[in-house]
């Protein structure tokens, strides 16, 4: 980035919505100057190994790569000095390139060679080839995005990673609902939300924002946990991810489906800098300034018997 625009994005940070920020310290308390400090740092940039097609990083050259600090065969790496997406190697679908705390989500899902998974929101496929890499011939991935286009480069991701096990399909997740009903063992929702995640490394990201927006994704996210709780057997995990801070689009998501429908969460282990959820101990909420990634809200879910 040239200096002009550092400060040009370093001023849209500190004139950012009075709403974000507001929410930002009431949230943070003490920690907010640190989280702000860490929003004008560069964005951080991971990968994770097909391990269909790789077993090790021994193909790269490895003074620019550093493991992640939970997700097996995931990585950080250098991308100034080696621009990983250019390589062959991407084009060959050895390896995904994702930030490291979004690569959390489909670690945490624990698949098994032969679960029926869905993702529900999965474009352009970053969760969806973590997960699918992982099946069996016995498993099923179906990996769907809304919007078409996007669902393309889903297909594409999905292809490069070689991965047979999966379909790809482009509609409104509650059209699954009179075909598959209780159908899946799995279900990623990495739901479509106002991205406060995304603020150093997304510039549209900022420029769109609004409490308005906020409000408009948690309608929305409510209206995908419908669908995901119809879609789940009983018995079955939904993991719910967002990449913003919002508690409207987050915790308060996950005490409507604890007041609506007959579900338990699954806690999850706090490594390597992951903070607790407000309120809801057994999230994980990933800040910029204490886990080395873009930040991210992710809840397990189990549909109890
Ligand atoms: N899971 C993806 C990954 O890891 O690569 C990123 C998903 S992105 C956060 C959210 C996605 O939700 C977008 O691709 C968007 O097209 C899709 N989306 C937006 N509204 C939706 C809706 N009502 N139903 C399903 N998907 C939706």
């Amino acid at each position: 980035m040239n200096i002009n625009a550092f400060f040009e994005l370093s001023s849209k940070i500190v004139t950012m919505n009075e709403y974000f920020t507001n929410n930002m310290q009431t949230i943070l308390k003490d920690d907010y100057d640190h989280f702000m400090a860490s929003l004008k740092k560069k964005e951080v940039k991971g990968f994770y190994l097909n391990t269909k097609k790789v077993q090790d990083t021994s193909f790269l050259d490895e003074q620019y790569i550093t493991k992640h600090p939970v997700v097996e065969n995931g990585y950080l790496f250098d991308y100034e000095h080696y621009p990983l997406g250019k390589m062959g190697y991407f084009l060959s679908g050895l390896y995904y390139i994702q930030e490291p705390s979004a690569m959390l989500v489909s670690y945490l899902l624990e698949v098994k060679e032969d679960d029926y998974i869905l993702d529900m929101c999965a474009a352009p496929g970053g969760k969806s080839c973590y997960a699918g890499m992982q099946l069996s011939d016995a498993g099923l991935l179906i990996s769907n995005d809304i919007d078409t286009k996007r669902a393309k480069i889903l297909s594409g991701n999905i292809e490069r990673f070689g991965l047979s096990n999966v379909i790809v399909t482009s509609c409104k997740p509650a059209l699954f609902e009179s075909v598959l009903p209780e159908f899946f063992d799995k279900i990623i929702l990495d739901a479509p939300c106002s991205g406060e995640g995304m603020f150093r490394k997304d510039n549209p990201a900022i420029e769109t924002y609004s409490k308005e927006k906020v409000l408009e994704c948690a309608h929305i996210q409510k209206e995908l946990l419908d669908t995901a709780m119809k879609l789940l057997k009983p018995g079955g995990m939904l993991i719910y991810s967002t990449c913003t801070y919002n508690t409207l689009e987050n915790e308060e998501n996950i005490q409507y489906l604890l007041e609506h429908y007959d579900v338990s969460l699954i806690n999850i282990e706090k490594k390597a800098g992951m903070s607790e959820g407000i309120g809801i101990k057994e999230a994980v909420r990933l800040y910029p300034h204490k886990f080395n990634g873009e930040g991210h809200f992710i809840c397990k879910i189990l549909k109890n018997i």
